[in-house]
């Protein structure tokens, strides 16, 4: 097993992904290659489900924050898990829809939405509207009114903690494009105006507070800072609202030294806290939900790519350039994010050789890893860089009109094409 129990090596030496020889996959399907193990994708939905079905006494709900993976295919596997769908634009409706997703159990987020895209949620029905500034709350109004309906909307709070990986503050942290503030009463005033709108339904308060996070204390705290605003609003408008969405963020592990969280014991903790807080204030407890992305999909896939020249500059270091790069995983370029990269047809072998991946992009800064210790590759070998099942198919793009690679999904042994690759006549379908 390498860092996750998807990923195991074979007798032949091969590294395997949901039961099939990456090798194999390389060679039916091409490179470079996405691969997502459909196991660990549903596994990953029962954690959530399960624990929160338990902790909250069936009063709570995992919403799977489509923008980390977003497909038809993996919209139809949240829903079949119970799951409910976080989407964040008019494209992402569009593949909920496509895929036959309940309207009523997504949520649309963003920052923002634009008219059209809230007619579009109107009209197919979302559960939830998660509102970001006033101006929003006045277009939901009128969209709302218009079609004569009623939107249920969640407002999105900065509650002043932000977390990422090992490190989280604690600030005003008012800085941000997402949302109302609450330390300075931002987000009471729109609560106020939200319960003032006849075609808005104030359902409860939304935050978010990083991505990749490893400890609790975060989520106990932003939790806190929620409800003391809840309680707030009880205090002066009579109105206890009855939802509340903890967000997303909850770290995977990339390499080695990663700790994630076992969420599974520690939701429990956070809806032990919502309730006794909640007990405390003589309020009723709220139906809660989160919103994993990354830890639903990320440690479930890997990308597959084929060596094509290795350089060694003497005395600086050795570049191994592969047959994609930030085309199709643009996470190193962008923050330097961690990987952990195997040459999958020598994966029994040692991990003795210092290299700098690059991609096939013209950018120097086209990499997918800087010092990652692999096996001595050559030309013609498959380097599979593993936990790629987060934001890489989500944010691959078509600089220097390169195809985005296909999607295959995995189960037992078992290998289907759930995305197919890109063509040439894909990429000039929309040339004039
Ligand atoms: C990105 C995002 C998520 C998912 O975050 P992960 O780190 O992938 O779990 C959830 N909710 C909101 C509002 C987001 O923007």
């Amino acid at each position: 097993m390498i860092l996750s129990d998807c990923f195991e090596v074979n007798e032949a030496g091969h590294l395997t992904v949901g039961g099939c020889d990456t090798v194999e996959l390389a060679r039916a399907y091409g490179t470079p290659l996405y691969v997502m193990d459909e196991n660990a994708v549903r596994r990953n939905c029962g954690l959530y489900r399960d624990a929160l079905r338990e902790c909250t006494g069936g009063r709570g709900m995992a919403l799977y924050a489509s923008k980390a993976f977003c497909c038809k295919e993996v919209c139809r596997i949240a829903a079949e898990e119970g799951m409910g769908l976080d989407v964040v634009s008019g494209g992402e409706i569009a593949t909920a829809r496509a895929a036959g997703f309940p309207a009523e159990r997504v949520f649309f987020h963003g920052n923002n939405k634009t008219r059209a895209e809230i007619d579009l949620a109107l009209e197919y029905g979302v559960g939830r509207f998660v509102a970001d500034n006033l101006e929003e709350l006045g277009r939901l109004q009128r969209a709302a009114q218009e079609k004569g309906t009623v939107a249920r909307v969640l407002l999105r709070v900065k509650p002043g903690v932000e977390a990422h990986t090992h490190a989280f503050i604690k600030t005003g942290q008012i800085d941000s494009k997402f949302g109302f503030a609450l330390s300075t009463g931002e987000a009471r005033e729109a609560a106020e105006r939200a319960l003032s709108l006849p075609n808005v339904e104030l359902m409860g308060l939304h935050c978010h507070i990083g991505s990749q996070i490893f400890e609790i204390a975060p989520f106990l705290l932003a939790a806190e800072r929620l409800l003391g605003l809840r309680k707030e609003i009880y205090r002066e408008t009579g109105r206890s609202l009855p939802e509340m969405n903890l967000g997303g963020g909850y770290g995977i592990r990339y390499v080695e030294g990663d700790d994630p969280i076992p969420y599974g014991k520690e939701l429990h903790v956070v809806a032990e806290t919502v309730a006794r807080r909640c007990a405390e204030d003589g309020m009723e407890t709220p139906f809660l939900y989160l919103e994993p992305g990354r830890s639903i999909v990320g440690d479930a896939g890997l990308t597959l790519y084929e060596v094509g020249s290795v350089k060694t500059i003497p005395g600086v270091r050795s570049y191994v350039a592969v047959d994609g790069g930030m085309t199709d995983n643009p996470r190193y370029a962008l923050y330097q994010a961690a990987y952990t990269a195997v040459v999958a047809n020598k994966a029994a072998g040692p991990a003795d050789f210092c290299a700098t991946l690059a991609g096939k992009c013209c950018e120097s800064g086209d990499l997918l890893q800087e010092s990652a210790w692999i096996q001595k590759p050559e030309e013609g070998d498959l380097l599979a860089v593993l936990c790629t099942g987060a934001y890489n198919y989500s944010m691959a793009s078509n600089y220097n009109r390169i195809p985005r690679p296909a999607v295959v999904m995995v189960r037992d042994g078992r290998a289907r094409v759930i995305v197919r690759r890109e063509t040439y006549e894909d990429l000039l379908r929309c040339d004039c």
